[in-house]
């Protein structure tokens, strides 16, 4: 029997009938009326030569077209290439010479750009804009509503997603369709998603989490989704009492507590709040606890390996965790230098394993073996599991400082300073420093301007903080610098302050 993750979700929609889609503006789709989409797309990616096997490379903005498009790419046995709205004609050269696609949709605005790029790879191009207009939904009309879709096996590939590539090359994660079900089966259980489920959806579909956790976990369960083209705290407020769930980065709910409709009778139709992406503050965690009686459910996953990790339904959701590793999925934590097991409670590199990992980086095979352990997937973020099993992530192995040949674990001395009164928030850096290697730096954004000064930031890690822990420099900011999915983006900072503790020319 096929695994086509297209195949598995007809076989799983029980009626068809019932609603998947809305969108703001009171239109609204079923999944009789999605598959058939699907299907009429699927027709259109035939015609345009998409064979099994060949990459769809999409550079759209969010709308339902395009989700469309990422399920008629299955349909239609090829492989689903999201790119970042945010790259430009000089980033996409890359990875459309990288990963050769047969079909590239963009944007009508940047159709003569990418036709060149096209042109060195063989590619067609098609069009698709923000309202879902284009060339590509002008070709569907005139197409059957029925498609026999492709079959593939488990192992086959339905996705390749770029990770973001903050050091080095970007690389192509390969997905296969067993890795998305799995992670999506796994989900839906674990954080009991029903049929009944309203889910609020303002992430992009050009990363995992928007386009596999959100979306994928909503259709197998039968569910339904509200389709908004990006994060609109009054909507999302205003949306609240007819949804059950919001998936959000951690920058949602920071931004969502300025909200002054946010409020227990607000939220109180929802079930949970599910954070991820990036680490969400213990504060945050806590203040939307305290204002609407929710504690946000935070999960760990990234591009190459879906969800790992999630704090539980019931029991304790504990800030600054990330949980309990995900029935079927193994954690372990690995002396970064030796890759030996490390005991509870040490600090090393988070390695996982499961049906969850992809299948290794596009046209990377020696990068891919060297990130590989026993079957592990060495993720390059360093944490702990602690007495309770629970997961704890304490920043990016890059991110790791060494100054004076002693390691300083930025996330240690960020949650010191985060404690602070008139802090807001930090991040902690290592820049180049003639004595100590490197220097530990702290970007500090306050509460209000002036709220608290170095000296007196100072002065609170005096006793906290063995000295070379602590900061030679502290900076204030009045925001971090962050990517589309609420990361901080360390290496910009570390490249802004890199002449910091340079000596001055002789
Ligand atoms: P991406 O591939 O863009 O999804 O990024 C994956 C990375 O985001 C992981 O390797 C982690 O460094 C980080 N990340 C994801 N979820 C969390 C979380 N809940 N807490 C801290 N970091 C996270």
């Amino acid at each position: 029997m096929s695994s086509n993750l297209f195949d598995l979700l007809e076989r799983a929609t029980t009626d068809v009938e019932r609603n998947v889609i809305s969108t703001a503006d009171g239109a609204s789709w079923s999944y009789r009326e999605l598959f058939a989409l699907t299907a009429q797309m699927a027709h259109v990616l035939v015609k345009s030569g998409v064979k099994p096997g060949d990459r769809v490379a999409v550079q759209v903005e969010k709308s339902v077209p395009a989700l469309v498009l990422y399920l008629a790419t299955l349909r239609a046995g090829g492989i689903y290439l999201p790119l970042n709205t945010a790259y430009t004609l000089a980033e996409l050269d890359y990875f459309i010479g990288d990963s050769e696609p047969r079909l590239i949709v963009c944007d009508p605005s940047v159709r003569e750009g990418i036709a060149q790029l096209a042109a060195k790879v063989g590619a067609d191009v098609e069009t698709l804009d923000a309202a879902g207009q284009g060339s590509l939904t002008r070709k569907m009309t005139q197409q059957p509503t029925s498609f026999d879709t492709i079959a593939r096996g488990p192992d086959d590939l339905a996705a390749i997603l770029y990770t973001s590539g903050t050091t080095g090359r970007s690389k192509g994660a390969m997905l296969s369709h067993d890795n998305l079900y799995s992670n999506a089966a796994t989900l839906r259980e674990y954080w009991r998603f029903t049929r009944d489920d309203v889910l609020i959806h303002a992430l992009p579909i050009y990363h995992t989490h928007g386009l596999f956790v959100a979306s994928n976990v909503t259709f197998f369960s039968g569910a339904s989704m509200i389709f908004l083209p990006k994060f609109d705290p009054d909507l999302i407020v205003s949306l609240m009492p007819r949804a059950t769930v919001l998936m959000g980065v951690p920058t949602f709910y920071v931004r969502l507590l300025q909200h002054a409709g946010l409020t227990h009778e607000a939220t109180k139709h929802m079930r949970l709040f599910v954070s991820g992406s990036a680490p969400l503050l213990a504060d945050t965690h806590r203040e939307w606890h305290a204002r609407t009686g929710h504690a946000i459910l935070e999960r760990y996953g990234m591009t190459e390996t879906n969800m790992n990790t999630s704090n539980p339904y019931d029991g304790d959701r504990v800030p600054g965790a990330v949980g309990f590793p995900l029935p079927g999925v193994v954690v372990r934590i690995t002396d970064p230098d030796t890759g030996a097991m490390l005991p509870k409670g040490e600090i090393g590199m988070i390695e996982v394993k499961g049906a969850n990992v992809f299948k290794g980086y596009w046209r990377m095979p020696e990068k891919t073996a060297a990130e590989f352990r026993d079957g592990f997937f060495i993720t390059g973020d360093l944490g702990k599991i602690d007495e309770r099993d629970y997961v704890h992530i304490v920043g990016r192995g890059k991110d790791l400082i060494i100054t004076g040949g002693f390691n300083v674990y930025p996330k240690e001395i960020e949650s010191e300073i985060d404690a602070l009164p008139g802090v807001f928030e930090s991040a902690v850096i290592g820049v180049p420093h003639s004595d100590f290697g490197e220097g530990v730096t702290a970007v500090v954004v306050c509460t209000k301007a002036g709220a608290i000064d170095e000296a007196g930031i100072m002065a609170a890690l005096q006793d906290r903080l063995a000295r070379f822990k602590q900061p030679k420099k502290i900076i204030f900011v009045d925001d971090l610098p962050r990517n589309t999915m609420g990361k901080v983006q360390k290496n910009v900072l570390r490249e802004q302050y890199a002449d910091l503790f340079a000596k001055p020319a002789s």
